[in-house]
């Protein structure tokens, strides 16, 4: 099959032939129809995850069952299937209680082994792991689910409870950060959204938030000052969509009293861990939550927003295109002022 391999850290990618996956026992084989471009592929190309090279990145995928192994009960060739990017071992406890995205022996397609930056990608524990598209819902709209869309559907619904009424603040407006835009609309928040790029604030702006603040990420900026002013007494949640200790720190201080931040984007130990305003966080009584990913079984009441309409996750591409084209876009993917998600499609030529 051809693959996007990454042969050393930071190196240029090439799209090669390489062997075929082969489905493990309780696992299948996937025809990757798409597959979303994430920060996350960056962060594992610029050496802040552990990788074992040569490596195939690609961790948000949608496609059709190809070959299954021994022991699946659940999935034959032909199913149209996802996936979240955290894939359970299917047999712990916390597996068994439906929190597959916390497993310890979690697998994670692009990270831990080669993922779907190719023609086909082999996914684990398939029973437990994979989740059937609907008919209504496109492969591209699909991809966005297993990462970025899931993990701020489980961020405001499942870790933060955002109710209806409620602000939101969200720091960065990428993919990630317009997910949690479109959701938190969807859940009846109104929604202040923060990036230093104007085209992803006219996206966010699109997708339903009420205000969008234009910051560099310096503290000249004041964030938080302006939140608190139109929310008057700041933000009821507030969510780091970037991964970084000026985001997370603009994140806490948007809060009011007794608010809940969610830490989305990925704060890599390789960074060093950032220094946090803790005495507010005391003084405050806020809280802070973590969120990693959504289990296949958390899907059910998310697929039937997008099912109804209600949540339109085909609004956040903003381009498809092809490996070759992706391998030259990923080591700039960081500097990059891409407004929306970009899909890959691994058949095109
Ligand atoms: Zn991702
Ligand atoms: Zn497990």
């Amino acid at each position: 099959m051809r693959a996007m391999v990454m042969d050393r850290v930071g190196g240029p990618l090439e799209v090669r032939e390489v062997p075929d996956p082969v489905p493990p026992a309780g696992g299948v084989v996937v025809r990757v129809h798409a597959t979303g471009l994430c920060r996350s592929d960056w962060h594992a190309w610029a050496g802040h995850e552990d990788v074992v090279l040569p490596h195939v990145p690609g961790h948000e995928l949608a496609g059709v069952v190809s070959a299954v192994g021994t022991g699946v009960a659940r999935w034959s060739a032909g199913d149209r299937v996802t996936v979240p990017f955290t894939c359970g071992c299917g047999r712990c406890g916390w597996c068994l209680s439906g929190n597959a995205q916390v497993c310890p022996d979690q697998q994670q397609p692009g990270f831990t082994y080669w993922g779907s930056f190719a023609q086909y990608v082999a996914l684990p524990a398939a029973d437990v792991n994979l989740v059937r598209i609907p008919a209504e819902v496109s492969f591209e709209a699909a991809a966005a689910l297993g990462c970025r869309f899931a993990t701020a559907y489980r961020a405001l619904a499942g870790r933060a409870r955002l109710a209806s009424g409620e602000w939101l603040t969200v720091i960065g407006a990428g993919g990630v950060g317009l997910s949690v835009v479109m959701i938190a609309r969807a859940l009846g928040a109104s929604v202040i959204a923060v990036d230093r790029n104007p085209e992803a604030l006219e996206a966010a702006s699109a997708l339903g938030a009420s205000h969008t603040l234009a910051s560099d990420g310096t503290d000249s900026s004041d964030v938080a000052s302006r939140v608190h002013e139109i929310t008057d007494g700041g933000s009821h949640v507030a969510v780091d969509a970037l991964g970084s200790e000026g985001a997370c720190t603009d994140s806490i201080m948007s809060l009011r009293r007794h608010g809940r931040h969610v830490q989305i984007g990925l704060q890599p130990p390789a960074l060093g861990n950032p220094r946090l305003p803790m005495a507010r966080v005391i003084a405050w009584e806020l809280d802070l939550l973590g969120t990693h990913g959504m289990a296949a079984v958390d899907y059910p009441p998310m697929l039937a927003l997008i099912q109804g309409g209600i949540l339109r996750p085909q609004q956040l591409i903003g381009r498809v295109i092809s490996l070759d084209e992706a391998a030259s876009l990923l080591p700039r993917f960081d500097r990059a002022r891409l407004a929306g998600m970009t899909m890959i499609d691994p058949r095109r030529p």
